[in-house]
């Protein structure tokens, strides 16, 4: 029976819209921000001296005075309401991965027996949301309750649907951060402090460093209707049962093939409503897997960045729906096919230029961009187990080591001409590295442009590769906020460039001249970091046992990587670049943990009820089918033929009963280990005794369940099949 008839698609309008093309008569530069109180606006909406006051809040983190917010407020609610807005809220990024919001009316009553629209700055600047229902890992207990939300004026407020949406962070009565942004906010101020001070050595009159990220969002989508047939899927955001698709991904035809005229609607309509958000899409493409697509914005300054991917995931579900869609952002929602990243490009620059751009003209430049390469990915060797760990989770662990994603070793691709580069700087003699006289400096290496046919042909198994201008970590999950990930790399590298400014200033005190002094600094990290570099295959089986004698963290098991959080290295690095204390990495851990438990407990429960509800029930059926078949046979054949003709439907029906028992006998055993992890009393051992054994039962069950789908009637078959889940109609 064809799916459809199985298993009706939401709109089969859908699949026969006719081929056209209708182009919108704006453009996106037309649109671009409509919905956003960006600097236009403020121009617009605020008095001259408020809007001079703004700009150097945002642009240099000048502090905000009470009659400033009022003034803002005003001005902000004045556009808001000529746009019909009636609420304001509070947007944050608790510790749960999503966002959350409370939403309250401008209204209040004007003693006259009316209303009146009102909103002030202390409301601008300040809330109370209940923190006790978010996850603070012991930071806030119910009792205690008081977490503020506090505006954050570098990224704009917006407007969604009939709301004035604030970007805050969330910290608690204690000023502990129970949210990504806070830390994430500390992070690149301290990689500012740090790489400002480091590339004054080259430019005097550099004042900023911004740390920029450029996120590509992996995704599928799925028939509405499908999705609502799968409890897995609706429940645990990926598919716990499901057989290979004969076709998936196999033939390649889907990777930047001609996008599906469905998803193209969906793509369409997801960036107008982005674009007007303020968030610069650029990108869209069909992806590996079937049914896969990803879409880019160009990157912004990293606090901005993480706002616009966390609201541009909470879009993508909301506009999928009105297509007849269900987005998916889970890192592997499907077995046997590949899983989806977030890519996240990241980069320094400052008011000159990017700082990891390609070698320039001058020796100086040249100078500088080792420099940064080479500090870079000193803090990526220093704390490669903990960068892992800011990337990890119950989701993401399908999908790192799987043989479409980075290998669960943090390394870094270089590729040939900056791996030269640096060999160059660290053989040459001293004569051919000098920085003065007429003589040409080395590092001006005539094979430069080949780093951009590295650029196109770069490693994918890597998961922290030099692409040009940038660095690409690509281990990053689907799912996740990009904040973890970016609030660790940008500490990382503050620590590293801090350390690295503390020793060449040791240097010229000694007596050095300065160029002299950071080139042998430069020169003794490069031989420092090498075991970080890794230009090969990171699929390969000889990678693992190679970076294991290297010394990187090989670890697999994700509630083991998060002890990389509390490894005296982490925490002084965390403490002295001032971005969170022991207390507050210790509280995060708790939330990781239980969280991981909580994943695989819900998977597990649902995995379970599946099996016995949906699949047993049916399988004995068709089973008894068999069984009554052959009894008939054999009442109307001499026993000899009878058996004859049975013979394969004998062996189903033993089949059956195989994988039957095996499924029935450990799902029990499932619920007695689940059983024994929730008597454990601290999260950590709980989350390890889940991936220890809890999670392995679920794979292993898996592989009878697959096992039936392929010999019970297809017709029977109670689950939407990969073959019709995958292939948008
Ligand atoms: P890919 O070939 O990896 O798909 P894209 O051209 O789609 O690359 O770009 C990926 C992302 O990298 C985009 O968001 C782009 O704006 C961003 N990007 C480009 N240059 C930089 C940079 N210097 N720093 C950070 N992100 C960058
Ligand atoms: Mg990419």
């Amino acid at each position: 029976m064809s799916a459809s008839l199985r298993f009706k698609v939401v709109d089969e309008a859908f699949r026969h819209a006719p081929l056209k093309t209708v182009l919108p008569k704006e453009r996106p530069s037309d649109y671009f921000g409509k919905y956003v109180f960006n600097k236009q606006k403020m121009f617009k909406y605020l008095p001259a001296p408020i809007y001079a006051k703004m700009c150097d809040v945002i642009d240099n983190g000048a502090p905000l005075d009470r009659d400033v917010a009022d003034a803002v407020a005003e001005g902000m609610k004045k556009w808001a309401m000529e746009l019909g807005v009636t609420h304001y809220t509070h947007w944050f990024q608790p510790l749960t991965e999503g966002t959350a919001e409370k939403h309250d009316g401008f209204v209040e009553h004007d003693w006259k027996g009316g209303m009146v629209e009102e909103f002030e700055g202390k409301l601008l600047v300040q809330q109370e949301p209940d923190a006790s229902s978010f996850p603070s890992g012991g930071i806030r207990s119910t009792f205690e309750a008081r977490g503020y939300s506090a505006w954050d004026p570098t990224s704009p407020v917006f407007v969604l649907g009939d709301t004035l949406m604030i970007p805050t962070i969330f910290i608690s009565y204690t000023g502990e951060a129970l949210d990504y942004k806070f830390p994430l906010k500390k992070a690149l101020y301290a990689v500012d402090k740090a790489a400002t001070a480091v590339c004054q050595y080259f430019n005097p009159d550099v004042k900023k460093v911004v740390s920029n990220l450029g996120w590509e969002q992996e995704y599928f989508l799925v028939d509405e209707s499908l999705y609502s047939a799968r409890p897995d899927l609706v429940m645990t955001g990926r598919t716990l049962m499901g057989h290979d698709s004969a076709k998936n991904q196999q033939m390649d035809d889907h990777y930047f093939g001609s996008i599906p005229e469905r998803v193209e609607e969906f793509m369409k309509d997801i960036e107008i409503q982005a674009l007007e958000l303020g968030i610069p899409c650029k990108t869209r493409h069909n992806e590996v897997a079937p049914n896969q697509f990803e879409l880019a914005p160009i990157f912004e300054e990293t606090n901005l960045a993480v706002d616009h991917n966390m609201l541009m995931m909470s879009l993508m579900k909301r506009v999928a729906r009105k297509h007849g869609f269900r987005c998916l952002l889970h890192e592997k929602p499907f077995k046997g096919i590949n899983g989806s990243g977030k890519h996240n490009n990241w980069s320094l620059s400052t008011d000159t230029g990017i700082l990891l751009h390609a070698p320039g003209k001058t020796p100086e430049d040249n100078l500088r961009f080792v420099t940064f390469v080479v500090e870079t990915l000193k803090g990526v060797y220093d704390h490669n187990g903990l960068l892992k760990a800011s990337i990890i989770s119950a989701t993401n662990a399908h999908r790192l080591g799987a043989n479409e994603a980075p290998p669960a070793i943090i390394s870094s691709f270089l590729g040939k001409s900056v791996t030269a580069l640096l060999e160059h700087v660290e053989n040459a003699d001293d004569d051919a590295l000098s920085m003065d006289g007429k003589q040409a400096f080395k590092l001006d290496l005539p094979s430069i442009p080949e780093i951009f046919i590295d650029n196109t042909d770069r490693n994918r198994t890597s998961p922290f590769a030099f692409t040009g201008n940038r660095f690409e970590f690509r281990a990053v999950g689907s799912e996740a906020n990009c904040a973890s990930a970016m609030l660790t790399l940008n500490t990382a590298v503050a620590d590293a460039l801090t350390d690295f400014k503390t020793r060449v200033d040791a240097l010229i005190a000694a007596g050095e001249d300065k160029h002299a002094a950071i080139l042998k600094t430069v020169r003794e990290d490069i031989k420092y970091i090498k075991p970080i570099i890794f230009n090969g295959n990171g699929y390969g089986d000889e990678w693992k046992i190679e970076a294991e004698k290297r010394g990187l963290d090989c670890e697999t098991s994700a509630p083991l990587i998060f002890d990389n959080y509390l490894k005296p290295s982490s925490v002084m690095m965390f403490e002295k670049m001032g971005v969170m204390s022991e207390h507050e990495l210790e509280a995060r851990n708790e939330i990781k943990w239980e969280t991981y438990t909580k994943k695989i407990q819900i998977e597990s429960r649902i995995f379970g009820d599946l099996c016995l509800n949906h699949i047993i029930p049916v399988v004995t059926k068709y089973q008894s089918m068999l069984i009554d078949n052959v009894s008939k046979v054999l009442a109307i054949f001499p026993k000899e033929k009878a058996e004859a003709i049975s013979k394969e439907n004998l062996t189903i029906i033993e089949k059956i009963s195989k994988h039957e028992s095996f499924i029935i006998e450990n799902v029990d055993k499932m619920v007695e280990a689940r059983k024994v992890a929730n008597h454990l009393e601290s999260e950590r051992e709980k989350a390890i005794a889940y991936h220890d054994t809890v999670a392995p039962l679920l794979e292993q069950i898996r592989y009878h369940v697959d096992k039936l789908e392929c010999i019970v009637d297809d017709e029977a078959w109670p689950l939407p099949k990969y073959r019709e889940l995958l292939f948008i109609r």
